[in-house]
């Protein structure tokens, strides 16, 4: 069997569920306060019209259908017997309908629980205490909100229209009532320092967060990060300078800290640059050895189910 040297949510899956368990990420049709002009319009500079997601709901695919295809699909390539649906796609507790659309996600038995994706303005008390019903059916129910970055200044300059402080008070909020919160993190931000990235991980650390995404920053096209690029005004990290940060941003991680994701996962047909985003196995096999190299870990050794 072989070891991890940091927590995977395949293995977390494994302790919770003992089998091998999905996520089916989902399109709901959700918008986002940052593009509808309640907190800002056009969207974080990185973000495009598909709001970081699949775009399956214009093309008029339902939950339902996307979960079943989805489970089909997962099934045969992983043997995934249990699936979590994941909200990812825009603000997923933005909007109306959202007992109606969590409902859909859970298709047969077979959906142990909900992941769901949404930013650190848009939770409040109704929401969470939807959240919690499910938990209290016996589903898994996680949150996984979009922080990007602890620093002011990256947040402004990416047009994120939410700050540091509105992230603490929802994360308070949440886990008061018991939700487990995945927190995400993009690394490579424009103008942020290796002490500045770091600053952000190490900021996590002290909190009572559960889980981690890690993304590295990519440039996909029809968004105005990629006239960024274009006028020279953005330069994306190197392969090997990312995976230097994520070695030292995990090993600063408690170590049940469920590491969720350790980089991007561009669509092809939208990537501007860098093109390693598209090497995603080559970047986790580069992460696994400088891990080895320095002889660094998230705090103890896990096995891979
Ligand atoms: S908050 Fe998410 S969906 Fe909204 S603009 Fe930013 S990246 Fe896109």
């Amino acid at each position: 069997m072989e070891l991890k040297r940091y927590r995977t949510l395949n293995s977390y899956f494994k302790e919770k569920f003992g089998c091998r368990v999905h996520k089916v990420a989902l399109d709901a049709g959700f918008t986002c306060p940052n593009r509808d002009g309640t907190k800002g319009i056009g969207g974080c500079i990185y973000c495009n019209f598909a709001g970081s997601g699949t775009g399956a709901y214009k093309k008029s695919i339902s939950i339902t259908e996307q979960m079943k295809e989805g489970m089909n699909y997962l099934g045969k390539r992983f043997k995934a017997e249990k699936f979590i649906a994941y909200f990812q796609s825009f603000s997923n507790t933005y909007g109306r309908d959202l007992k109606e659309k969590y409902d859909e996600s859970l298709v047969d038995k077979r959906v142990v629980g909900l992941s769901i994706g949404t930013r650190p303005d848009c939770i409040n008390d109704d929401i969470i205490d939807l959240l919690v019903n499910y938990q209290n059916k016996g589903y898994m129910v996680w949150l996984e909100m979009g922080l990007q970055s602890i620093h002011k200044r990256t947040l402004e300059f990416i047009n994120r229209h939410h700050s540091c402080e509105d992230f603490l008070f929802a994360l308070r909020k949440t886990k008061e009532k018991g939700i487990p919160v995945c927190v995400h993190i993009i690394f490579g931000l424009p103008g942020e320092s290796f002490e500045e990235m770091i600053e952000t991980a190490t900021f996590l650390a002290h909190l009572s967060i559960d889980g981690i995404k890690f993304h590295n920053l990519y440039v996909i096209k029809e968004t105005p990060l990629e006239n960024l690029w274009k006028e020279g005004k953005y330069r994306p990290l190197e392969q090997e300078e990312y995976v230097n940060i994520i070695c030292e941003a995990l090993i600063r991680l408690p170590e049940d800290t469920v590491i969720q994701r350790l980089t991007g996962d561009p669509a092809k047909n939208e990537l501007v640059a860098p093109h390693w985003s598209l090497d995603k196995k080559g970047t986790l096999q580069l992460i696994e050895e400088l891990l080895l190299k320095k002889n660094l870990w998230q705090g103890k050794f896990y096995f891979k189910p």
